[in-house]
């Protein structure tokens, strides 16, 4: 049960003054749903404004305050922005910009004819100056505008930085007093202010102290949560297992496995023969071979007379999986199923009786392999593909499915940085896979402007032409995937034209069924050219294509291009990525693609990949999803993160029921951030 002294901040933002029907909607877009929330709505950036008599004083990109008179309201037809057309005190003329529904307020706030205060941006505007939505229009100047500092906010539509901040003040009202859970030493050397403090601070200024704070609060909550689940494991009880081997050995694997997959298969077979349940991660590059020691840790459950499972993230994946798999099980006679969410009727009533009666020995799915309406005669290995797309509160929802604690074994294929494996996968052992099958060619890494094109669409037929399949993947629009959709489609109807049938174009949402068929057509070789946007990152394999182009490249993380290229080169064919760049290059742009082209090394590309991205990143700006954090930038953990693990070690050393003074703190702060599970590892938590 969360602590009573939370529940000011669980509120519902509509307990706020002011808003209503209306607001619920842009607030909800930027995850601002309780007090809480917008509570920690932290600036991105500050603001720092200038009083001028007039524009001639103020200059394009400059942060103003100056006083205007609008002329003449403008709207345009169709789409186009709302004018207001207004003149300063020696008569420069300057448009007042509003797109979209913000130009209802503006035909309220800038009457003709009458002086108005505003602040914003200039900017230039063909001619003229504009200032593109101002941040503030008064009647009167007020100390207010000519603030020093004045935080910016993350936005949508509906919302103003007025607005914001006002419902910031409001939940700043509201913080209730908390106990301090930051172990008094370090509090004390780092002389940061107390939580209530921080947060006020850290909407008032750059206040680095305050915001590192903050992030602090939330990596102790992360690496507290994590150990919490690891320590509860330890004192389960799950099955232990002792496969024999008599099914691995008839496998008929056409190579022998590498000294890394032979080191984490015996980790496994170590974890599998204890009495509590495994939590391991196999952490392996693309085309490292991680599937066939997931299948010998499976196989090893079977020997043991258990169920395994494997969960996949997405359709293509659980059918990839299942073809290989039950290729590669056919000698051991082994019963391999597939689950997903579009089994339905009749065959799925026939594999979940499979499962129930134990006459399936391996299921592969996504998460419908999960149901409620999924019973296992008895699973005792989970194996979790693609790890980092499921949280941990889904791990350990994973975890009661078994009549015991099932083994759990997950994967990714995501090389990560030390320290975000710690925050990641704080309350799992890590095996790596950090080496290469034998064989493997370097992939021969090339940037090639965008004005190529042409050459590079008959390099493309070249290769076709010479039997060998290709990838091509389109631009990422800014990050809207509708955006990102119409991009692909544009360039597969302008490929097809080309190549005819052979291009096949898969993206994030298409039907499944065509999805599908489209897969199958580029596997099976039929196909030659996948035109895709990134949904093939992860996991597809087919080896006969040995030609990647990537267009606007400088767009991709390093990460992400890493994943991208790792689809190919993963036969025994010499093969070839195109990094297209399109027009001016930042430096860090400039840099990623250096990168890419002097190494394969993905542990390597994942720590240049932090530190490329870490540095100067306020809130907002980054991209978010790859870390479990909402508060804590790249750089913060990157900082704080080692220091916040080895104190929650300290503390569960001490106090592993968090019973004390500071570990009551504690279970509070964990709520704060709502690591709950971690909490509901304690007894009575
Ligand atoms: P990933 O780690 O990306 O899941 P896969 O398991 O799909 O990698 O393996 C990539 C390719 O490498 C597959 O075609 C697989 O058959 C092959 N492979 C795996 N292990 C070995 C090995 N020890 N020697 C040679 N080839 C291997
Ligand atoms: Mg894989």
């Amino acid at each position: 049960m969360r602590p009573d002294i939370l529940n000011p901040l669980f509120v519902e933002v509509g307990a706020l003054e002011g808003v209503g029907p209306k607001l619920k909607k842009p607030l909800d877009k930027l995850g601002l749903s309780r007090i809480r929330d917008v509570a920690y709505h932290l600036p991105d950036r500050f603001v720092t404004r200038r009083a001028v008599e007039n524009l001639d004083e103020a200059s394009v990109g400059e942060q103003v305050v100056v006083a205007l008179t609008p002329t003449e309201h403008k709207s345009s037809a169709g789409r186009g922005p709302y004018r207001v057309l207004a003149q300063d005190a020696v008569g420069n003329i300057c448009s007042l910009t509003y797109f979209g529904r913000a130009s209802y307020s503006a035909k309220k706030l800038l009457p003709v004819g009458e002086k108005r205060w505003v602040a914003g941006r200039i900017d230039q505007y063909g001619q003229m100056l504009q200032i593109v939505h101002p941040d503030h229009v008064l009647e009167q100047s007020d100390d207010s505008l000519q603030r020093l500092c004045e935080p910016v906010y993350a936005l949508s539509e509906g919302l103003t930085q007025p607005r914001v901040a006002g419902l910031v003040s409001q939940a700043l009202d509201r913080l209730p007093d908390l106990p301090e859970w930051i172990e008094p030493s370090l509090f004390n050397a780092e002389g940061w202010p107390a939580w209530s403090d921080a947060l006020k601070l850290a909407h008032k200024g750059e206040h680095e102290s305050a915001r590192d704070r903050l992030a602090y609060d939330e990596l102790l909550a992360n690496s507290l949560a994590l150990l919490l689940v690891r320590a509860d494991n330890r004192q389960r009880k799950g099955q232990p297992l002792h496969g024999d081997g008599h099914l691995r050995d008839k496998l008929q694997l056409p190579y022998s496995l590498t000294g890394a997959q032979a080191r984490s298969v015996k980790e496994i077979e170590g974890d599998l023969a204890q009495q509590a349940p495994m939590l391991r991660l196999l952490q392996g590059d693309v085309g490292a071979g991680k599937t066939v020691v997931a299948l010998m840790a499976m196989l090893a459950a079977v020997e043991a007379g258990k169920q395994a499972a494997l969960l996949a993230p997405t359709e293509i994946l659980a059918r990839q999986h299942f073809e290989t798999l039950r290729t590669m099980a056919q000698p051991t006679g082994v019963e391999v199923a597939i689950l997903t969410g579009r089994d339905k009727g009749k065959a799925r009533e026939s594999i979940l009786m499979g499962l129930m009666d134990g006459s399936i020995d391996i299921i592969i799915g996504t998460h419908a392999i999960f149901q409620d309406t999924v019973t296992y005669k008895d699973l005792a290995l989970v194996v979790i593909d693609e790890q980092h797309r499921f949280g941990v509160a889904q791990r350990l929802m994973l975890a009661n499915k078994g009549k015991q604690t099932p083994h759990t074994l997950a994967m990714t294929a995501t090389p990560i940085p030390r320290t975000l494996t710690l925050a990641q996968y704080g309350e799992m052992d890590v095996s790596r896979l950090d080496e290469m099958p034998p064989g493997r060619q370097p992939i021969d890494t090339r940037v090639v402007a965008q004005e190529r094109f042409a050459d590079v669409a008959d390099g493309v037929a070249r290769h076709i032409a010479g039997g060998q399949q290709a990838y091509w993947v389109c631009p990422m629009v800014r990050e809207n995937e509708n955006e990102d959709i119409a991009a692909a489609e544009a360039r597969y109807a302008g490929l097809k034209e080309r190549f005819g049938d052979d291009v096949v174009l898969v993206h994030g949402q298409l039907k499944p069924e065509l999805k599908d068929a489209a897969m199958e057509r580029f596997a099976s070789g039929q196909a030659k050219l996948l035109v895709a946007t990134t949904v093939i990152e992860v996991g597809v394999d087919v080896p006969a294509a040995t030609l990647m182009v990537i267009e606007q490249a400088e767009r991709f993380g390093l990460a992400q291009l890493h994943q991208l290229r790792g689809r190919v080169g993963r036969g025994s064919e010499k093969s070839v990525c195109l990094l297209l760049r399109g027009g001016a290059l930042s430096e860090t742009g400039r840099e990623r693609l250096a990168l890419m082209r002097q190494t394969q090394d993905g542990f390597l590309l994942a720590e240049e990949d932090l530190r490329l991205r870490g540095g100067g990143e306020l809130l907002g700006t980054r991209q978010s999803g790859d870390t479990p954090f909402r508060v804590a930038t790249l750089e913060q953990i990157t900082q704080l993160l080692p220091k916040a693990h080895d104190d929650a070690k300290i503390l569960m050393e001490r106090d592993g029921g968090l019973d004390s003074p500071r570990g009551k703190a504690a279970r509070i702060l964990l709520y704060l951030f709502e690591r709950d599970w971690g909490v509901q590892m304690l007894r009575g938590g």
